[in-house]
């Protein structure tokens, strides 16, 4: 039987004849970064797209931009996920927790996609694969965390979804199975009671959402969120921070509160990686630093994610924080500033009290020796 979701798929945009017709773009001007990198719009998606060059279509439409060379995003893998695969399809990078891609397929095809390399090909895993993958995580004990990725794991049918889940519950030592997934933002016909009551027989599972504005949350995908969210799974949120399409304070406190109206927790904003075709979707640093102040403390502190910038080279998600919190720290006291720019007084506890400082505190002490702590009145006072 065919299910509402896969008409949809049949039904999205995926040549430059049809996104001639339909959204008015030559199809001359596209159809050789399509052959590079697939093109795929939901109906849903393209209903969400309220003007040319909004921030939906940003998102979705090929630009010839993508062909453009960068010598900065010279990489096809700049986060180097290939070095880091002990065994097709699985990365294991960090010391618990591993990263599985399911399938090359997406709901619809990001333009600036880190996995640009390989989304959109034929490909999903195998058998035999799937049985290398739960051979080495039954291996390797310390092995907690899973996050099935891709591509999409929710592009795959429930049964192949649960034959995954199931081997892998059937491992004891891996705790928790997280899902990292578009699906419910862009084709949100995907999300049925049939596949939330399968999902819910393998808990704890945990998605991870991936949302990068404020449109997006659609009617339809508050209802989907909603079903997940019943079927006991935890949500959060991925953002990419993207030059054009959400590289604003507004736009970004608009779209953690939506999310948080939906049962989505944010959880991470990243800085766009060194991706090859991706360039003129980079931001500065100092962006997502900004957007950041400009969330902590002036809305929910539950509406603020993590900013990362992940590595290059592989090294991994590193969170990044507005460096003028922390005013000063010595043996006596911290000095903090707050959202509205008041500073504080922390008095700490008599250094005899701590057996070991911690090697940040010790840094920060370097940092801040000989500033003057006198010139602003405290807030305290
Ligand atoms: C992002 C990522 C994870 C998960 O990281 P968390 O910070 O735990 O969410 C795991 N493995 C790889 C390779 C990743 O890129
Ligand atoms: S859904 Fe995720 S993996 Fe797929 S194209 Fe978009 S960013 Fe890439």
């Amino acid at each position: 039987m065919i299910e509402q979701w896969q008409k949809d798929i049949k039904d999205s945009i995926d040549d430059a004849e049809t996104l001639e017709k339909v959204l008015g773009v030559p199809a001359s001007e596209v159809r050789e970064i399509i052959e590079k990198y697939p093109l795929r719009i939901t109906p849903h998606v393209l209903k969400t797209i309220q003007t040319k060059g909004d921030a939906l279509w940003k998102q979705v439409v090929p630009s010839v931009d993508e062909g453009q060379e960068d010598a900065a995003c010279a990489s096809e893998d700049p986060l180097h996920e290939a070095e880091d695969s002990p065994v097709p399809n699985l990365v294991h990078r960090y010391p618990d927790r591993v990263l599985l891609f399911v399938t090359n397929q997406c709901p619809i095809y990001c333009r600036f996609c880190t996995r640009k390399r390989f989304v959109g090909s034929p490909g999903t895993i195998t058998p035999t694969e799937l049985k290398q993958v739960l051979d080495y995580i039954s291996a390797h004990t310390e092995i907690r965390d899973i996050i099935l990725s891709g591509g999409d794991p929710l592009m795959v049918v429930d049964m192949l979804l649960e034959r995954i889940l199931k081997g892998l519950r059937a491992i004891p030592h891996l705790e928790i199975i997280r899902l990292g997934t578009r699906v419910p933002g862009t084709l949100p016909s995907r999300i049925t009671e049939n596949l939330c009551q399968m999902l819910k027989q393998y808990h704890p599972v945990y998605m991870n959402l991936h949302f990068n504005h404020p449109n997006e949350i659609t009617p339809e995908v508050a209802k989907a969120c909603g079903m997940l969210a019943d079927a006991g799974i935890p949500l959060g949120s991925q953002t990419v921070l993207l030059e054009g399409v959400n590289d604003d304070p507004a736009v970004m406190k608009q779209l953690m509160q939506k999310l948080l109206a939906i049962r989505v927790k944010p959880y991470y904003i990243y800085q766009a990686d060194l991706v090859q075709g991706t360039h003129h979707f980079r931001t500065r640093v100092e962006k997502g630093l900004k957007i950041i102040s400009a969330l902590r403390g002036h809305t929910s502190g539950m509406a603020v994610p993590h900013l990362v910038i992940d590595a290059p080279g592989g090294g991994g998600k590193v969170a990044i924080l507005p460096q003028d919190t922390l005013l000063y720290v010595d043996d006596d006291q911290a000095v903090v500033k707050n959202y509205e720019g008041k500073r504080f007084r922390y008095p700490q506890p008599t250094a005899a009290q701590e057996t070991e400082s911690p090697s940040g505190a010790q840094e920060n002490t370097e940092l801040f020796k000989g500033l003057a702590l006198s010139f602003v009145p405290f807030h305290d006072e």
